[in-house]
């Protein structure tokens, strides 16, 4: 398998540093406010490439923190009156929701950082030692100018990186690159004692340098994969670096960097000071879940990504197929998994490609619509990207509809004065009845016949049927109230 690597800014074979086993620590959420979809997106692509390499037979140990302490959740804490374990907790709990939602896998290891008081000290005492770190008065540094190679995974020298830095006003730094380990207590809030040198709390930088060797990388011989969403390569994941691999037998302390594209929202940020704001629980209530899925799955992980309204209906318009094909597939007969030789071997083709998840999904589409896989071996391969099929997938979408269904839709279409549609649906099936509609009203679309379109539509909606219309087509559903 074939893997970008940020830290040689290469596409390399991929080879696990011990034999069968894999090693993964990816950068969790700071739960100091709700999540958005921008969080998920990294999270999304390191849960399908943990499942690949599980489908690749490696033993996969993944780690993904949780920064429960920081600037942001203390400053929430002031400002509420809450206090900051209570806010992180809520938040959290519902990051985790979202992501079951998703269809991610729970982690190995979801380490807290403040139950890693004591790995975080042990480690800032042997940087200290080695005098890659220093006491001030308002807190313990780590000392930039010790650490040759600062700046290589950014790829960025220091010069270039010491223009953009600066000393805050409250800060006791020697140099502004100089980044904090430990922050001296201050009135109001949350503190752990550190002897000799005195109470206070973790910078967010050593916790991970710590959670990742306690739990991956005891002996400093460095672990497979480091990844994280692209913002994070500087400088939080630059200093990681440093404050890891000077202490390291065998730098370096990951073998892999590997790094999730941004997600825009209609082309901005997210953000509640753009007033683009929408936190994850409320978008996944909006839409099915496993077509938000499925449209991470289109678009390669290491690009930059658009998310529109438009962009989920099409998505959800391509996983339509998939689980109409999933429908009409024969399930295997003795119950055991049919290997498929030219799905497997495709889908592993193109996943063995730096992860191409768009690939993947061609194979499918294509696969479908040309000869019948067997029901269990579609299922494992959505499976493997995190779409699992459920009881829902064999429900034909139209047996929640009335029995005189035909016959409504018949009236409607005779009142609306469209006779073509209605000699189209005659004998038909709900759901070739439905099918046909569309397709005439696609017809209409594209002959720019905008009041033969909107009488179809109307028509369907008498009847139950929502449709949603994309630059890739039509979709429909049975809406959610039913007549
Ligand atoms: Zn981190």
């Amino acid at each position: 398998m074939k893997l970008y690597n940020t830290r040689t800014r290469g596409v390399e074979e991929f080879a696990p540093l011990r034999a069968g086993e894999v090693r993964i620590y990816v950068c969790g959420l700071t739960p100091s406010a709700q999540a958005h979809l921008g969080h998920a997106r990294s999270f999304l692509f390191f849960d399908v490439l943990r499942r690949y390499l599980a489908h690749r037979g490696y033993r996969v140990t993944y780690v993904q923190n949780v920064t429960d302490i920081d600037d942001r959740s203390i400053n929430a804490a002031r400002e509420t009156g809450e206090d900051y374990h209570a806010i992180v907790e809520r938040y959290y709990a519902e990051f985790k929701e979202a992501m079951r939602k998703l269809g991610v896998a729970e982690y190995d290891h979801e380490p807290y950082a403040t139950r890693y008081i004591e790995p975080i000290q042990a480690m800032i005492r042997e940087l200290v030692a080695g005098e890659h770190a220093y006491v001030a008065r308002d807190g313990i540094y780590y000392r930039v100018s010790t650490f040759a190679s600062y700046g290589r995974l950014a790829n960025r020298n220091v010069d270039e990186l010491e223009a953009g830095a600066r000393i805050e006003v409250d800060e006791q730094k020697e140099d502004p690159l100089d980044f904090a380990l430990w922050k001296f207590a201050k009135p109001g809030e949350p503190e752990w004692p550190f002897e000799p040198y005195g109470a206070g709390r973790p910078g967010w930088h050593i916790e991970c340098s710590a959670m990742a060797r306690a739990l991956l990388d005891p002996a400093g011989k460095g672990f497979d994969i480091h990844g994280g969403g692209a913002d994070l390569i500087f400088p939080h994941h630059e200093n990681e670096i440093a404050q890891s691999e000077p202490l390291m037998a065998r730098p370096p302390m990951a073998n892999f960097w590997v790094h999730g594209g941004l997600l825009l929202f209609d082309n901005r940020k997210m953000a509640k000071s753009l007033g683009n704001f929408e936190p994850l629980c409320d978008l996944l209530a909006r839409h099915d879940p496993q077509a938000i899925r499925w449209l991470f799955l289109q678009t390669g992980y290491r690009k930059v990504m658009n998310f529109t309204e438009d962009s989920i209906s099409a998505a959800a318009l391509g996983l339509a197929r998939i689980k109409a094909a999933y429908r009409s597939a024969a399930p295997t007969t003795d119950g055991e998994l049919e290997g498929s030789p030219e799905l497997d071997a495709r889908m592993e083709a193109a996943l063995d490609d730096d992860l191409n998840t768009a690939a993947a999904l061609a194979v499918l589409y294509d696969v479908v619509s040309r000869e019948a896989p067997s029901r269990e071996r579609l299922a494992y391969w959505l499976g493997v990207l995190g779409v699992a099929p459920d009881e829902s997938w064999l429900e034909e979408p139209a047996a929640r509809l009335a029995p005189d269904f035909i016959d409504r839709l018949q009236r409607a279409l005779r009142e609306a004065r469209i006779d073509a549609a209605h000699e189209a649906i005659e004998g038909a099936t709900p759901l070739e009845a439905i099918e046909r509609v569309v397709a005439l009203r696609d017809d209409a679309r594209r002959a720019k016949d905008w009041p033969a379109s909107d009488k179809l539509r109307d028509a369907l909606q008498r009847c139950g049927i929502d449709v949603k219309d994309s630059k890739e087509g039509s979709s429909w559903s049975v809406a959610a109230s039913t007549p």
